[in-house]
């Protein structure tokens, strides 16, 4: 698979735009993860990250990446039932979106972002300010439900 079926990708989410705001120069792997990310329905482990992108990317490049999208806020990271981090960009960086849902299955791990799914309103206390939701729900995916 590549992962730059995804010019559509870059437009969606204004990833050029999205590197300028924070100060990052548009670099080969800036966007070469960026896109990998936000092309994929689901989280990205770093794992999976380094996989995909392993003759593009080198494994240290790929942790000071991630760690400095994070502290940008342009990445979230997501915990899973087993711990492990992956990567969502943050919804509000897509236009049109504050919240985002994932599923957890608790046999394969996969992590699916939720992206037709919308959550509840949630209302806060007095005095707290929602900058954005990640909701995740834990339970049996559609293909391990077929096994
Ligand atoms: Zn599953």
């Amino acid at each position: 698979m590549s992962a730059f079926a995804t010019c559509d990708t870059i437009r969606d989410f204004n990833l050029l735009a999205l590197l300028e705001q924070n100060g990052l120069k548009e670099t080969t792997p800036r966007l070469l993860v960026l896109t990998y990310i936000a092309s994929r329905k689901e989280a990205t482990s770093r794992a999976c990250l380094s996989n995909a992108l392993k003759d593009q990317v080198d494994r240290s490049t790929l942790f000071r990446l991630l760690q400095t999208f994070v502290m940008k806020n342009i990445l979230q990271k997501v915990l899973d039932a087993n711990g492990i981090t992956s990567y969502t960009i943050l919804p509000h960086h897509r236009v049109g979106q504050q919240q985002q849902m994932h599923f957890n299955c608790t046999r394969c791990n996969h992590l699916y972002y939720l992206q037709e799914h919308h959550m509840p309103a949630i209302n806060l206390p007095v005095g707290f300010t929602k900058e954005f939701c990640c909701f995740i729900t834990y339970g049996i995916c559609q293909v391990c439900n077929k096994c």
